[in-house]
């Protein structure tokens, strides 16, 4: 599998073609904004190999859910509210996916009542 993808918006954002507000990176992964929020922070977590969603996952590649959550942990731990947010991972076009490479959605800011009271 190729590592980034040329007609991949957030492989462009990872390799700085393409601005976005960046919160955080490592070697792994990186944390932006949404540029659409929905959410007053709405971020999201992707890791830097290009790999479509969760489906297409390879057995030596499952360490990228891990380098997710310790991204997620780490900005979950710099907010107000530290423990209240949401993680939201859309597989497939049917599930609402837009963008095919694998992303965590990063919600927190505003309550949230059940599984369906935000569409992403
Ligand atoms: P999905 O619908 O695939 O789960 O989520 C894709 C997300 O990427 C959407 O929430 C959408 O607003 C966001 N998005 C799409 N294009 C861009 C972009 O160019 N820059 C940023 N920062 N976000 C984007
Ligand atoms: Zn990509």
């Amino acid at each position: 599998m190729q590592s980034t993808s040329s007609n991949c918006i957030f492989c462009k954002i990872i390799e700085g073609l393409i601005p976005a507000d960046i919160i955080v990176q490592n070697e792994h992964a990186i944390v932006i904004k949404d540029i659409f929020p929905k959410a007053p922070i709405h971020y999201l977590i992707i890791p830097k190999l290009h790999v479509a969603d969760v489906a297409h996952l390879n057995a030596n590649q499952y360490e990228i859910g891990t380098q997710l959550f310790c991204l997620a942990q780490q900005v979950g731990s710099s907010l107000p509210n530290k423990q209240d947010f949401r993680l939201i991972i859309n597989n497939g076009a049917n599930a609402g996916q837009s963008v095919f490479h694998l992303h965590m959605h990063f919600l927190s800011g505003m309550p949230h009542t059940g599984l369906t009271d935000v569409e992403l």
